[in-house]
């Protein structure tokens, strides 16, 4: 009966993932993910089959690519929740379709999409309103504009949130709010893909966003909170809101009104960005967070700025440069500021345990061992992903941290 239904779906299996032998199945599936690559196909597929980034690619043809088998676990949602439930990637499966999240996609793709979805949903008895967009799940851990844990972390995808694209793939459901900003375990950080997503009015940007104003929930009537589309920091207009996530990127540069270019890795002061700072973007396929990590920064910086109000959690763990590792809620306040410059910062992270000859790292997290949201610290002080990680090449001694 399964190889019934896998030949329902007509899918080219050129670029299927060298990883997939070595993704888990899921146990339930209850959603699909809709992305957009943010990147032409080329340079997409070749990205998302290495990694094993989804489960199908279409392209801009509308050529559906099989990267990775759709029982097993491919990473693509990142920090992610919905209606309380974390780490998305184990609860679904993902489309990537190659295009912009501002941008139209085109009559081939939406038939290919559509017939893709269909298929899925009767696989899986997956009802419309749980084919949502990336960016509708995505969220992000507190940072310096946002002090508390956010949406709005990516755009991902945020068309296939409005009526007429929903409809015209045969979709007749979708969410009306956000639960977990509804239900004040997220803030909204992005008004404009909050108004994209669910319509409503919404309070205009800013890095204090109230949970309880943020989103209004008018399912029928989408008048959208309009933004320029010119990528200039102005008063209102935080490098956050430009970037988001890519904000603090070496892909992103902000060439200054004196024309004066810097990369978003080596920005110090972030009050001091200038009111027309133009922002450009290195296009990239819509990933991972690319640095997992934060890092005191050397002029000013503080755990306050890094890890926002979650500074002191038990979550927030600090490597300082001398090698000692400190749990937020371990640091005294009046010491805060003494943590120095280059102290690496996993936010939102719990210590899982040493790897020893008798404890190795699948004893330790299980299917989880080599997922992007495992991390590894080894003993040189190098910090890897899971998913960057081959077993017989971890250390002894090797410390294991899980996303939270
Ligand atoms: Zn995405």
């Amino acid at each position: 009966m399964l190889a019934g239904q896998s030949e329902a779906i007509e899918a080219s299996g050129k670029y299927f993932s060298p990883r997939n032998a070595e993704r888990p199945a899921r146990k339930t599936t209850e959603f699909i993910i809709l992305h957009t690559t943010e990147a032409p196909s080329a340079s997409a597929v070749r990205k998302l089959s290495q990694n094993g980034e989804a489960h199908y690619m279409v392209d801009a043809e509308g050529r559906v690519y099989r990267l990775i088998d759709k029982d097993r676990v491919a990473f693509h949602a990142g920090r992610s929740m919905w209606n309380g439930k974390t780490d998305i990637d184990n609860y679904s499966v993902a489309i990537e379709v190659c295009g912009y999240h501002n941008k139209t996609i085109n009559g081939a793709q939406i038939s290919s999409i559509k017939e893709l979805v269909a298929a899925l949903q009767k696989i899986y008895n997956v009802p419309d309103d749980r084919v949502l967009p990336h960016s509708m799940v995505a969220y992000g851990a507190p940072n310096r504009w946002f002090k508390r844990s956010h949406r709005g972390r990516k755009r991902c995808g945020m068309q296939f949130a409005t009526p007429s694209v929903r409809q015209s793939l045969g979709l007749t459901s979708q969410p009306g709010y956000d639960p977990d900003v509804r239900a004040g375990r997220l803030i909204a950080a992005d008004p404009h893909l909050a108004s994209t997503l669910f319509g409503g009015k919404v309070q205009s940007s800013g890095a204090t966003v109230d949970p309880k104003r943020a989103v209004a929930v008018l399912p029928k009537e989408r008048p959208t909170v309009e933004e320029p589309d010119d990528n200039i920091i102005s008063s209102g207009r935080s490098a956050w809101d430009v970037a988001r996530d890519k904000y603090n990127s070496a892909g992103t540069t902000y060439v200054l009104p004196d024309g004066s270019k810097i990369k978003g890795n080596a920005v110090k002061d972030w009050n001091g960005i200038p009111v027309g700072t133009k922002v450009v973007m290195a296009e990239g396929e819509c990933d991972e967070d690319d640095a997992f990590y934060r890092e005191i920064g050397p002029d000013g910086d503080s755990p306050f700025e890094v890890a926002g109000d979650d500074w002191n959690s038990k979550t927030t763990i600090y490597f300082m440069p001398n090698g000692r590792i400190v749990f937020g809620n371990q640091i005294n306040p009046e010491d805060v500021r003494k943590i120095s410059a280059k102290t690496r910062v996993l936010v939102g992270y719990e210590y899982g345990g040493r790897i020893t000859a008798k404890q190795s790292a699948f004893i330790l997290c299980g299917k989880k061992w080599n997922f992007p949201t495992t991390v590894y610290l080894k003993p040189d002080g190098s910090m890897i992903q899971g998913s960057s990680m081959r077993e017989r090449s971890i250390p002894l001694n090797t410390l294991v941290y899980y996303r939270k």
